[in-house]
């Protein structure tokens, strides 16, 4: 993870740019070269913002980029290519850093060669529920628990979360287990209280625009799964993403988990094409949720597959010891045994398309 370090300093300095230009050298330019550009931006007063890739070096050109317009970069020696970069969201781009990103949960890498399965309970509601269910996704297959202590719930009198004392049972669940574990956090509060017990912090599709917690979690150094909102764009849902790298944390995972559509005989509509889709544009690693996306237990494995074919790079699905009596999400989430069958089915399904879990 040396080079995910390396990125972090460079990006903590990037607050509040704006590269309007980025300049890709040819694979292991001579430093001389790399340095000529350099100069050639500061005289024109611009800033160059540099990212070191293990070949090839990117100049990003932040500031007026028609400045340079009479210096005939294109031929310069070493230059591969410019790129104009008309995209608001600029660290999350796939221009200015082509090499995909892995971000690291506990033991679990996403982005790579790996699978990356994240399983539990909708909403951590007991000491033995969640570590029952621990155990349970562990012998599945699966890296990462999840569970929610704080529930944004559409209807104010539906149970919310056993807040801090869910965060308690989820990092007893993580020290008996080895697992990763991943909460939502919805307040600024809950991000303070989750940073004592989680790997991974979770916005959830209801604050993805919440501006002001995407800048609290991205301080906090700590991976974030940014779950896609439900009528957000992906171009919205990258300017998201850019709020955490922006505040110099580059360990952003996507989820989509669906969006509101007119369809009415799913929970919500997977929009399984964001997967290629944030492939082309963004060096971040994507998840999928079919659990949230359709509502329906009996979707949740024709809708993993789907995920795998596209290229996911991992999948989170809501189980629970007894789904009939769940405090929330019950409808949607598997059984143990249906977990693990649907883990060992996925399995033959992702060695196909070069992953291993
Ligand atoms: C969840 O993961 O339990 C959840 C509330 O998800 P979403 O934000 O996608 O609705
Ligand atoms: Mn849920």
């Amino acid at each position: 993870m040396k080079s995910m370090k390396s990125k972090f300093a460079i990006q903590k300095n990037r607050k509040g740019m704006d590269i309007s230009m980025i300049i890709v050298m040819k694979p292991n330019a001579k430093k001389e070269s790399i340095d000529k550009i350099i100069r050639i931006i500061e005289e024109k007063g611009l800033t160059p913002h540099l990212s070191a890739g293990k070949e090839v070096t990117i100049i990003g050109v932040v500031g007026d980029k028609t400045k340079l317009q009479d210096q005939n970069l294109e031929i310069a020696e070493d230059v591969d290519k410019i790129v104009a970069v008309t995209e608001s969201y600029k660290l999350a781009n796939k221009k200015f850093h082509p090499e995909p990103t892995i971000v690291k949960v506990g033991n679990a890498l996403i982005g790579g060669k790996d699978l990356v399965i994240m399983s539990g309970p909708c909403a951590v509601e007991s000491r033995e529920q969640l570590f029952e269910t621990a155990h349970a996704i562990k012998k599945a297959g699966a890296q990462i628990l999840r569970g929610g202590a704080y529930k944004p719930r559409t209807s104010p009198y539906a149970f919310q979360g056993l807040e801090e004392e869910g965060l308690k049972f989820m990092k007893e669940a993580r020290e008996e287990t080895g697992l990763a574990v991943v909460c939502e956090v919805t307040s600024l509060a809950a991000i303070e209280a989750a940073v004592k017990y989680v790997d991974m912090l979770q916005i959830g599709a209801r604050n993805m625009q919440n501006f002001y917690l995407l800048k609290e979690a991205g301080k906090t150094g700590l991976p974030v799964l940014l779950k896609r909102g439900l009528s957000a764009t992906i171009d919205e849902w990258l300017n998201a993403a850019e709020y955490i790298i922006a505040e110099g944390n580059p360990n952003v995972v996507l989820c989509e988990r669906g969006i509101r559509t007119f369809e009415t005989a799913t929970r919500n509509t997977l929009d399984i094409s964001a997967v290629p889709v944030i492939k082309s544009k963004s060096h971040l690693p994507i998840i999928v949720d079919p659990s949230h996306a359709s509502g329906v237990r009996g979707y949740v494995k024709p809708l993993s597959r789907s995920a795998i074919a596209v290229g996911a790079d991992g999948l989170m699905i809501e189980t629970h010891p007894n789904p009939a009596i769940a405090l929330s999400d019950g409808p949607q989430s598997l059984t143990f045994p249906q977990f693990e069958e649907l883990c060992d089915e996925l399995r033959p399904l992702a060695a196909l398309m070069g992953k291993k879990f």
